[in-house]
Formats: C-alpha cells, structure tokens, sequence
C-alpha cells in the first residue's frame, strides 16, 4: 500500500523536523535544561570553523550547553575561578588534573592523609604510565619542601585531610610550590568555596592555589543522588591543558545531573551552616563521651591542625568560623574491633554508607592502619569512625549516638 507508507513517512518526518518554535523569552527561577550529544549547524562554513574550546558557540554535547555552561560559571563564582570543566565525578576530577599535567618521568606529590582513590589512582594508572608519587607529611611544611625534586611537576594539597581531619599550613605549602614554580592542586571537597577562598588565601589576592578539584557529589549535589566533579583555574593556559585531556578522554556529564546541581546550589550556603553547626554540636559532645579517646574535627580546639583552620576559615577574628558537617572519633584502644562494628551496627538515624553532604547522616568505620604511609604520633590509639551529619535534628542524632554507644561499649 504504497499511500499509506507514503503518508506514515511524511507524518514521521513532520515530527522530527517540526517547524513550531516556542516564543522567546521564557524567564523562570532555574536555568533551561538543553540536552544534547548532537548540536545542528546552520552550514558547513559554521561547521568548520565553529570554536569548540570555548563558551562562544556549540559544536557537540560533550563539549558544552547552556545547561553545563551556565553550571561552570556559578561554580567558578563559587570558588572564585575564572574557569571550569565539569566531569562525571570528584574522582574524575583528580584523574582529569593528573593526565593532564603530568608524564612519563614526572613526579607528583600527594598528602599521606589524601582521599584514599586518589592515591590508588597513583598507585595504579599513573606508575603504569610511568608516573611515580611520594607522599609527604601533611602537618610539616618542611617535609614537603624536603620532598620536592626537579622531576615534581604537581602538588596536591587537601585541608582538611580525608577521615583523619588534619588541617594543614595551606598558605605556607602554597608557598613553598609557588617559590619553586611547582602547579599546586587542591581537593576542595571540604572547604567547598565557602569554608575559604582557595584561589585567595591570604584575602589579599597575593596567595592562591592553581587548581581546584571538588567533589561536586557533596555539597553543591546535597541530595546523596548525585556524582560530579568540578575542575576550577584562574589561569587560561592552565585550563586549556585540562580542557583538552578532559575533550579527548570524553569526560562528559549528564544534563539531568547538571540541572540537579543547578537546582541544588542556590541552598549550599545554607545547608553549609546547617550541617556545620550540627556536626560541632555533636563533636563537642561525643568529646565528653567515656568511650572516645579523641574527637577530629578541625575546629575544635586541641584537633591537629586547629590553629591554621582558625586562620584560614573566619574563626580568627573571634566568628564561629566554617566547616563543614563531617568529623572522625578514636573510640578509646580498650574496646575490640567487634564492639567498635557492634556500635556502628547499633546506630538507626546514621547509616552505614560512603561519601557525604547529603541530608542523611552517615556512618564508617575504617581501618586507618593500612590507610596511611607514616605512623600519627598526633592520633590517639584506637579505631577510627568517620561521621558525616545530615540534616536531621541533632537531639535525635545525639540520642542515636548514645544509644549505640550504650549497647556496644557499656564495660557492665
Ligand atoms: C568524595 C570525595 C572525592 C571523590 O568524589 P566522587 O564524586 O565520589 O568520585 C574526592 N575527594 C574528596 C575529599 C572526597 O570527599
């Protein structure tokens, strides 16, 4: 019935090659949200010579939308960058720094108490590629310098460190790289942009990290939904390196994701405070409790690293400071291994689960002996447990805690 074909395909390409187009200007509290792989050209002219590295047009998906601009520029003013690349993961992130800057021959450092992937990321793709890492103290500056070399060609840096919280001299190891011409990259995962000014240090604009890498799967997410990273520069040399690796590596993310951040960021400010002063109310607290040889929480005093926290994150001129809403405790060496697992297991409100920044509380136990390079003389002996506060009401997470702490570690 070749009329009916004829019809059927007119009618299909009627639908994909519709010609309604909406009125222009839509205005509405969240951003459009474009999704595309494929991006249409008006001619071949515009097809050639269309600039995909920048934000002046579009050439395909992977390269950008309005969507993902709009994101990467409200990151940038975040964290006080100038420019941005958006990838599917906070380890992405570290990945896409790392390939980009580095080669066969180099060498990079990395803190000993650094996100554990990142140094499996070390340990793994970059020794096979011919990369090698050292670990440096991150409490001693002149551990670092000590350990820099003419074949290191990148830093990383990380205030606080992962699960163990030690604040490090961020301004003096920015320094020590900066006098040796040494890119120096910091996970920003905890400081998120708002605990301090990572491209600006000092307040002046005279101190300034050249790289930032968040994990956006915490804060600027919130939701415990979501996985992204954010690479942040101020230089534009230094971003066309990473934008080029991230192009070639095809380090794209997901419109839904990116709109899921966009609608998430307006509140990170708010939620920020929230989760902060929840999880110093509950720190400071758990410091009383008979089971806990130590609480690490980098604004409380006496926490390693205590006294460069108050002057990098507001706390110096006498404000409460920020931070943000995750702390470890060293349940006290007297208790087992078991009892330690028994209180996690105990725990209702906190579940057991990695990551953190979402709005429900979450628990770890780690075993911080195969987790760091060099003894910590500034850790008490124990077992380590990881919180990460939600935002549920402290006097119940408060109960929780002391519930299980009841049921794992009473000495009857
Ligand atoms: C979670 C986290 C990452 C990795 O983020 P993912 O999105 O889970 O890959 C990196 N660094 C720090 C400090 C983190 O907490």
């Amino acid at each position: 019935m070749p009329g009916m074909k004829d019809h059927d395909t007119d009618l299909a390409t009627r639908i994909v090659h519709h010609d309604y187009l909406p009125p222009v200007g839509f205005v509405a509290p969240q951003p459009g949200v474009y999704k595309a792989s494929t991006v249409i050209f008006p001619n071949v002219a515009a097809m050639r010579t269309r600039e995909w590295k920048d934000k002046s047009g579009y050439t395909y998906g992977l390269h950008g939308t309005p969507t993902t601009f709009i994101l990467e520029e409200r990151l940038c003013t975040l964290e006080g960058g100038l420019q941005c690349v958006l990838v599917p993961s906070g380890l992405a992130a570290i990945a896409n720094v790392a390939l980009a800057l580095l080669k066969p021959g180099d060498e990079v450092l990395i803190p000993d108490n650094a996100y554990g992937p990142s140094k499996d990321l070390a340990n793994g793709e970059l020794a096979r590629f011919g990369i090698t890492h050292v670990l440096y103290d991150p409490l001693d500056p002149t551990d670092l310098a000590a350990r820099i070399t003419p074949a290191t060609k990148l830093v990383w840096l990380e205030a606080p460190g992962s699960v163990t919280m030690e604040f490090p001299d961020l301004c003096e190891q920015v320094r020590i790289c900066r006098a040796r011409g040494i890119t120096t990259a910091l996970d920003n995962t905890w400081g998120a942009g708002l605990a301090f000014a990572p491209f600006d240090l000092t307040g002046d604009g005279s101190l300034g990290v050249d790289i930032s890498a968040h994990a956006l799967t915490k804060y600027p997410s919130g939701g415990g939904d979501v996985l992204m990273g954010s690479v942040i520069t101020r230089d534009l040399a230094l971003h066309m390196k990473i934008k080029l690796t991230h192009m070639r590596l095809g380090l794209g993310v997901g419109v839904n994701d990116a709109e899921a951040v966009l609608r998430s960021l307006p509140s990170i400010g708010l939620r920020y405070r929230a989760h902060d002063e929840a999880a110093r109310t509950l720190a400071q607290w758990m410091q009383q409790q008979p089971a806990i040889a130590q609480v690490l929480h980098p604004a409380l005093a006496g926490s390693p690293g205590h006294d460069h926290w108050k002057a990098l994150c507001g706390a110096a001129q006498g404000g409460p400071g920020a931070a943000a809403g995750l702390f470890s405790v060293m349940i006290d060496a007297r208790f087992t291994q078991d009892q330690v697992d028994l209180f996690c297991d105990s725990l209702r409100l906190f579940k057991l689960g990695y990551s953190w920044g979402g709005p429900m509380s979450l628990v770890v136990p780690y075993q911080l002996a195969s987790m760091r390079a060099r003894s910590s003389a500034h850790l008490q002996p124990g077992t380590l447990v990881r919180f990460s506060i939600g935002l549920e009401s402290v006097e119940d997470l408060q109960q929780d805690l002391q519930q299980a702490m009841e049921r794992a570690f009473s000495l009857a």
